[in-house]
């Protein structure tokens, strides 16, 4: 494809679209995030920060910018001189986040960033308070809370439809390749296959009850002399509980065939989704007696619905739907977690909230 006809084939930029600088651009910017702005309603790619020139101006040229929207890490700062640029959305290896949240606050630039949102619990509230403190918005790209087959699950679970929900079991593993991967070093990814896959189950799981889970507990396993898991975990079981009574078992893993499902168990009947976390051809099934339904949502890019999300909240000056302090909800639960396995497996309490949605902005639209 010639680079004109590739330019003639990107819808023109909005005025009244929310201008974002992708930094980091890795697998997940260069695969999915970017077609996603080139699609946007209430978004729009209007820069591109990396540490390698050649290939920020590459990302730049192909999506309909101009070299002069390629940064460097370097520059990153001179963003804060572009009126068009509303946003940052970060990209990077996990303990980068909260450095380039920090930043983007200080040049007073919203902030969308990427899951998990920090490496501890400290780092997750730096970065709230932060944002907070230059009145920029920081949300928590969790996807998977703009995805209809997870409204479509909500809706169910809350409706009443499945009697009183009292069992959920989730499963979120994969197997990581160890060549060149920052997900395998501990100062980088913060920990192994809870943060990265792991938080997948415990913040849908959160999100489908609307509730928050008042105890934990967790156990660990790396297999003996694998190269891999010397500095994070390979697997991570753990149980979470919920003032309602709701009991939620949970499995992650770096060392098994993919698979990403979660099923919810009431007194009428249950449902599952299954693949649940992918980026498409998710499948959700509910079950009352012998009936069993296949529910169909139209398919939708959930990056798309993710950032034109928060593009409007920031146009309307509103908070998102998954703010800061939701990722932070789960960085303290993950913390938990961690230190229930290192005790043995015993469980650790969480401050106990009785509310529904408690860390969770207003709905969002569904469209
Ligand atoms: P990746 O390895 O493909 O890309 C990482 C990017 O960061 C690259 O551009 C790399 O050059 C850059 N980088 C900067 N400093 C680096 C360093 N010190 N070491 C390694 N890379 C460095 O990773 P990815 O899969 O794009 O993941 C990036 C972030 O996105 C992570 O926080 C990850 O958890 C998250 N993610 C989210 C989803 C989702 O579905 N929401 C999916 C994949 C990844």
């Amino acid at each position: 494809m010639t680079e004109s006809r590739e330019q003639t084939a990107l819808p023109q930029p909005k005025p009244e679209q929310t201008g974002y600088a992708v930094i980091g651009l890795g697998k997940l910017t260069l695969e999915e995030l970017l077609p996603a702005f080139a699609v946007g309603r209430a978004s729009r790619l209007a820069a591109v920060v990396s540490g390698d020139p050649a290939e920020a101006r590459a990302a730049a040229l192909a999506y309909g910018l101009t070299e002069a929207d390629a940064y460097s890490y370097d520059d990153f700062e001179k963003l804060g001189e572009r009126d068009d640029v509303h946003a940052v959305y970060i990209v990077l290896p996990n303990s980068l986040h909260r450095e380039y949240t920090e930043r983007a606050a200080k040049i007073g630039k919203h902030v969308l960033c990427e899951k998990p949102l920090a490496t501890s619990v400290e780092d997750a509230e730096a970065m709230v308070r932060a944002c907070k403190d230059a009145g920029v918005f920081l949300m928590t790209a969790y996807r998977c809370q703009y995805t209809p087959h997870h409204w479509a699950a909500r809706d169910a679970v809350q409706s009443g439809r499945l009697g009183q929900i009292k069992l959920m079991h989730s499963v979120n593993v994969q197997v990581e390749p160890n060549e060149g991967q920052w997900r395998l070093r501990r100062e980088l990814a913060g920990g192994g296959s809870l943060p990265d896959v792991g938080l997948y189950c415990v913040n849908t799981v959160r999100f489908l009850l609307g509730e928050e889970p008042y105890e934990v507990s967790g156990t660990l396993y790396s297999t003996p002399g694998d190269e891999r898991f010397r500095e994070v975990e390979e697997s991570v079981t753990w149980q979470m509980r919920f003032p309602s009574g709701v009991v939620a078992q949970c499995a992650c893993s770096y060392g098994a065939a993919t698979a990403r499902s979660i099923d919810v168990f009431g007194t009428e009947g249950r449902l599952a989704i299954d693949p649940a976390f992918d980026y498409q051809n998710l499948r959700l099934t509910v079950q009352t007696g012998q009936d069993v339904t296949e529910v169909r949502v139209p398919p939708e890019d959930q990056f798309r619905l993710e950032t034109d999300h928060f593009s409007r909240r920031i146009q309307e000056g509103c908070a998102p739907y998954t703010p800061g302090e939701e990722g932070l909800q789960d960085q303290k639960i993950m913390a938990a977690i961690y230190q229930s396995a290192h005790e043995g497996g015993r469980p650790v309490a969480l401050e106990r909230f009785e509310g529904r949605d408690v860390f969770r902005g207003a709905a969002p639209e569904r469209s």
